[in-house]
């Protein structure tokens, strides 16, 4: 048994996964960052406890929004959370008293996605998250493909309008100025002065003939033809697996988004574009994979010597 935990702006998500597979228990706590991230970092702790105390696990799993260091164990900067180099792993480790495995939010949702959701059955694929923020992983081989420093799957910061809207980033112009949910919402915000509406609400006027939502709602798609191309052309990828709040968009966004990329991929075929399977818990899911690879890779190793020369070991052939 496993337990995992993915943390976001507004849900700490958690789940316990048998070995089979099967989850015995999927919840969530509210983050409510702005209790500051002292008062954040006890809550993912308290929920992870109770969680392995409640179904006995052996491991732990936790994935991470923003810039992370895989290797380190450490949340180097999540803008939502107001973390900065947390040492999440070594904490959970020695909250749990377990192995703990880490990763980022996108990579492990990728990883759930190759194994559990719409990425089965192929060799590689892009898994793209569209929420607050715009990132991807490519997974090969069922494997998310990772990087040197965590930085890796940074797809909203690519430009593709120079020169337009500054970014949280620091630049201007990136792909989640425009099609990110909080992009469609300010956007219609600026638009307009109606306060207060969120990008599916805007979605739901695009439906019904508002033209500044239906223009705010065709850019953001453009926007993401444009970066997704870019990634394409990169990577090449079989299929792209869409993920992240913006998936429930449903046909308004996956049925003028395979032309737009059309269109710009004059030199090959698009690849095909479907919906996340495991929708927004394909981080928690994915952090809890990765648990359960933490948790086999240990029984599997080769135990420690208990002796360590052959002059003073215990069970030491006789000399012949
Ligand atoms: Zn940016």
């Amino acid at each position: 048994m496993v337990i995992a935990l993915a943390v976001g702006g507004t849900q700490i998500k958690g789940v316990a996964m048998a070995a089979d597979g099967s989850l015995l228990y999927s919840g969530h706590r509210r983050t409510q960052a702005d209790r500051g991230p002292d008062a954040v970092l006890e809550t993912v702790l308290d929920y992870a406890g109770e969680l392995s105390r409640h179904y006995w696990a052996s491991a732990a799993g936790i994935a991470m929004p923003g810039l992370v260091g895989e290797a380190t164990g450490t949340s180097v900067f999540a803008a939502q959370l107001g973390w900065r180099q947390v040492p999440v792993r070594r904490w959970l480790a020695e909250e749990l008293e377990m192995p703990v495995a880490f990763g980022h939010e996108v990579r492990a949702g990728g990883l759930a996605e190759a194994r559990l959701g719409a990425g089965r059955s192929c060799r590689s694929f892009l898994f793209v998250a569209v929420g607050n923020g715009v990132t991807a992983s490519m997974v090969v081989d069922g494997r998310p493909t990772s990087d040197a420093g965590g930085f890796a799957g940074e797809l909203g910061h690519l430009v593709i309008r120079p020169g337009g809207d500054p970014c949280s980033c620091g630049g201007a112009g990136c792909l989640e100025t425009v099609a990110s949910t909080a992009a469609i919402a300010r956007r219609y915000r600026l638009a307009t002065g109606e306060e207060n509406l969120t990008a599916k609400e805007v979605r739901s006027r695009a439906g019904t003939g508002d033209p500044i939502a239906a223009g705010i709602w065709r850019e953001a798609i453009e926007a993401l033809a444009d970066g997704l191309s870019s990634a394409i052309s990169l990577v090449g990828p079989e299929r792209i697996v869409v993920g992240g709040a913006l998936a429930k968009a449903g046909r308004s966004y996956f049925d003028p988004l395979p032309a737009e990329l059309s269109k710009r991929l004059a030199f090959r075929e698009a690849p095909r574009i479907v919906p996340s399977g495991l929708g927004q818990q394909a981080a928690v899911l994915g952090a809890a994979l990765l648990a359960q690879q933490l948790h086999l890779a240990r029984q599997t190793a080769p135990r420690p010597r208990r002796w360590t020369s052959l002059s003073s070991g215990p069970g030491r052939p006789a000399a012949r």
